[in-house]
């Protein structure tokens, strides 16, 4: 069991959830625990011998229940491979397996927060290769979001609605965009290549969306990755965060967007969080966001 302390000088909870040390790090290509249980093979966490999308709880949780929830989705049964480099319709999929996850961890009393995430790269903690990502539901509302909903105070409305068209206007940071959905590297980004993947109408969760809406997000999403991959012509690591309205008793609103935040600035330099970006909590950037919007926004469509 995860054990919660108040963080008084930041504010902030802080979870230890110490058994995640024992956790599976980087196994061989034939001990993967992600893969399909094949016949004769050895068990792995999904006891069937194929599957299209799997969720389950993590066997490590930072959070369980009656405290919140950790889920591991794991994308396909296929070993090598992405998230951008799904079929079309697997990609689409997964977004209403998402929904679903949404609405059943949300509808839950401990769960006052619903995030779906992807951690991809060693860059970035990965510890299975196989495509997958996770859902943690937190039994509190933390921080980022806190924010955001602070955001929709200052700006008198919803923050994203806002910077989605103060972005449309300005246009320089665009990145791709379909019938539902703009992509942007936002005006104060805090990493090089970061993106934010906005519906065009309000919507405050996966449940909130249409079935052409959820289509157009996977697109773009997968766009996403695939042009970050073609940015460089290598694997490109990221952490992709899917943000929704709190699942608080009181209803909150909020605006489905996902975000990513990948750690490279070149092809071959990470960007670490040093003095300024810890002890002030002020990023400093080397880049401006118009010029790698610029160079994402090529990549992208080389890679369409
Ligand atoms: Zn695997
Ligand atoms: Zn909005
Ligand atoms: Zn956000």
């Amino acid at each position: 069991m995860s054990e919660l302390r108040f963080n008084e000088l930041r504010g902030e909870e802080v979870v230890y959830a110490i058994h995640r040390q024992e956790r599976t790090f980087l196994p061989s290509r034939e001990h993967c625990p992600l893969d399909a249980t094949r016949p004769g093979g050895p068990q792995t966490e999904i006891p069937f011998p194929s599957f299209e999308i799997a969720v389950f709880d993590n066997r490590f949780p930072a959070f369980e229940s009656p405290l919140g929830a950790a889920e591991v989705v794991v994308y396909t049964d296929q070993h090598d491979g992405s998230f951008g480099s799904l079929e079309p319709q697997r990609a689409e999929a997964l977004m209403w397996v998402w929904r679903h996850r949404y609405m059943e961890l949300g509808a839950r009393e401990d769960i006052d927060y619903v995030m779906i995430f992807e951690n991809r790269g060693v860059e970035v903690g990965v510890t299975l290769h196989h495509p997958h990502g996770q859902i943690y539901g937190y039994p509190f509302l933390p921080p980022i979001p806190a924010l955001e909903q602070e955001a929709d105070l200052r700006l008198g409305g919803c923050a994203p609605c806002t910077l989605m068209k103060r972005e449309l206007e300005d246009a320089r940071r665009i990145v791709h965009q379909n019938e539902s959905v703009v992509a942007y590297v936002p005006y104060a980004a805090r990493w090089a290549f970061e993106v934010h993947v906005v519906m065009s109408e309000h919507r405050p969760s996966l449940l909130a969306c249409q079935a052409a809406e959820l289509r157009d997000l996977a697109q773009a999403l997968q766009a996403i990755a695939r042009g970050y991959d073609a940015l460089f012509d290598r694997p490109f690591p990221y952490v992709m965060v899917v943000h929704q309205a709190p699942t608080t008793a009181a209803a909150a609103d909020g605006h489905l967007h996902v975000e990513f935040y990948p750690p490279l600035r070149t092809a071959d330099k990470l960007k670490y969080l040093a003095g300024s970006e810890q002890g002030a909590g002020t990023f400093i950037s080397d880049t401006l966001p118009e010029e790698s919007a610029g160079m994402l926004r090529e990549a992208i469509a080389r890679a369409a």
